[in-house]
């Protein structure tokens, strides 16, 4: 019931009507009674109860009467080490003011509970006449916080020993937290980056780069990966791979948060590897080329031995010939003792003519090859040019004519004077007047020899049989000669070779021009040392 001069719980009359003021008091103790709080309300000194609400049934696990009769034993069972708190609360209603503890207490089913208790002193002129109280088990949140507050622990524990970098960043982009390990990662301390910008510990040419990734994660609401390369305090560069996204409270952005992993030796391994990936593709084009050019210097080879081959075959067989008719001469001759004179001259005749023949071919041979092999060294001298080419003319003036075809020739009248093998030079204008004999039935064979420039030119034309088109291309190979089914003229196919290759260790320059049926010019240039 209340009492005059109560200083707490007044109920206004405007809220209270006069006549329904007695049935307040049930009213209200019947409330009382479902509350999930003890209410109560003893002497001053604690020592009797004047009610107490039956939570205390609940909570406590004693009646009210019980606790009424001895009101002691609710003391007991505050935890000893938290009395104090207990103390407190008496202390301060002593004081005349009204205060709130939390302690534990075993109660009568052995468990712990948690308790808030609030204590109001009841003053009356001044004097403490009762107190009132309210007790609340606050058991079930102070374990849910505690869960909590270990599990933050471990959190935090397992943030500050791990070795990436976590953050989170303010709105405006200021490191509001970060790890040790991650800051240590950076030379940093927590506290040097914390407040500071996430911009200022980027390197200046990818700070746009990273601007842009922090639009996209205010942008989205997903995990945003982007690298970013941090500039250590003591200036090393560091590459992060760092997973962020925005943190919301609401609808609103309220900053970042972000955990990035040091890939700087990744990186620097794939730099590497990288590297070394290029060197192998260079080995690999290397010793393919390698290859290729072994390849190639196999198939020379191979060419090599194909043209020995030839050559060997053919060289046996152009010994065969004349050895044939010499040996079946011979062998007439031998078997016929009464030959006639006239045929007995004839016969040896023939047998040295080819004698002669198998001669010049194997002098041949033996000069090409030995060209081939760059055995042969050349006896240089100066001589006139002029000089070997007018014995030359007067020995086929006389065949050319003999032959019906017209000869004219032209020479320098003065002395032109070279450096050079007179006898392989001689040799090489020789064969160009043969060839000019052989292939040439009538007509006009002419040599003209002049000096231009630097240079003494010969050239040697005739109005012969000429070379078909398709064979120009092949006439300094050795062996090669035109086929003319039916009208075989003889010869081996070495001449042009040869005259080839001396011409060439002279540094001089030959070419033949010809067409079927009209004629060939050989043309020979040679270098001079000087006229007189
Ligand atoms: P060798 O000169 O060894 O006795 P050859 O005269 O046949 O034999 P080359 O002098 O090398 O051989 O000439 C090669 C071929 O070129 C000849 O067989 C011939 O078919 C052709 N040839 C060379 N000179 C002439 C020419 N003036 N007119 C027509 N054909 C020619
Ligand atoms: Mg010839």
């Amino acid at each position: 019931m209340l009492e005059q001069g109560e200083q707490y719980l007044k109920v206004s009359p405007d809220t209270l009507q006069p006549d329904r003021a007695a049935q307040f008091g049930d009213y209200l103790a019947n409330t009382m009674q479902y509350l999930d709080a003890i209410i109560f309300s003893s002497t001053p000194d604690g020592g009797q109860y004047h009610f107490i609400t039956s939570a205390i049934e609940r909570i406590i696990g004693l009646s009210a009467e019980q606790v009424i009769k001895h009101p002691m034993s609710l003391l007991r069972m505050i935890l000893k080490e938290d009395y104090p708190q207990f103390r407190a609360l008496i202390d301060s209603v002593r004081r005349k003011m009204p205060g709130t503890v939390e302690y534990r207490l075993r109660n009568q089913r052995g468990e712990i509970v948690y308790l808030k208790h609030t204590a109001f002193p009841v003053l009356l002129n001044d004097e403490i006449v009762r107190i009132d109280g309210v007790v609340y088990d606050v058991t079930s949140q102070k374990l849910n916080e505690l869960q909590l507050r270990k599990s933050e622990e471990k959190l935090r524990g397992l943030i500050e020993t791990a070795d990436d970098l976590i953050f989170s960043l303010d709105r405006q982009g200021n490191f509001t937290s970060v790890n040790n390990a991650g800051a240590l990662n950076l030379e940093y301390l927590p506290f040097e980056m914390i407040g500071k910008h996430f911009l200022e510990f980027v390197s200046e040419e990818h700070k746009a780069l990273i601007a842009r990734s922090f639009q996209e994660i205010l942008k989205s609401k997903k995990v945003v990966t982007f690298d970013a390369f941090f500039i250590s305090k003591y200036s090393k560069e560091i590459i992060f791979e760092i997973n962020a996204r925005a943190m919301y409270e609401g609808a609103r952005i309220d900053g970042v948060l972000g955990i990035g992993r040091n890939i700087t030796n990744r990186r620097a391994t794939q730099e590497k590897m990288k590297e070394l990936n290029n060197k192998l593709i260079e080995a690999n084009r290397i010793i393919s080329i390698e290859r290729d050019r072994a390849k190639q210097k196999i198939s020379i080879l191979e060419e090599l031995n194909r043209l020995k081959n030839e050559f060997v075959s053919n060289v046996s067989h152009e010994l065969r010939t004349p050895l044939a008719s010499i040996i079946g001469f011979a062998e007439t001759m031998d078997s016929d003792r009464d030959m006639p004179e006239e045929m007995r001259v004839e016969f040896n005749q023939i047998i040295l003519n080819e004698a002669k023949r198998l001669a010049k071919l194997i002098n041949d041979v033996l000069d090409i090859s030995k060209i081939e092999e760059g055995k042969v060294v050349l006896n240089k001298s100066e001589f006139n040019l002029v000089e070997i080419l007018e014995p030359l003319i007067e020995q086929y003036a006389k065949k050319i004519q003999d032959k019906g075809i017209v000869f004219w020739y032209e020479l320098p009248k003065h002395k032109v004077i070279t450096f050079g093998d007179k006898g392989r030079l001689y040799q090489v204008v020789e064969n160009l007047l043969s060839n000019a004999l052989k292939f040439t039935n009538e007509g006009r064979i002419t040599l003209l020899a002049q000096t231009l420039y630097r240079e003494f030119e010969i050239i040697i034309t005739d109005t012969g049989i000429g070379i078909p088109k398709k064979d120009l291309p092949y006439i300094f190979q050795k062996f090669y000669r035109v086929s003319r089914p039916g009208a075989e003229i003889p010869g081996t196919g070495l001449g042009l070779a040869f005259v080839k290759q001396i011409v060439d260790l002279h540094k001089g320059f030959i070419t033949l021009q010809s067409e079927e049926h009209k004629g060939t010019t050989a043309i020979i240039k040679l270098p001079i040392l000087k006229q007189e």
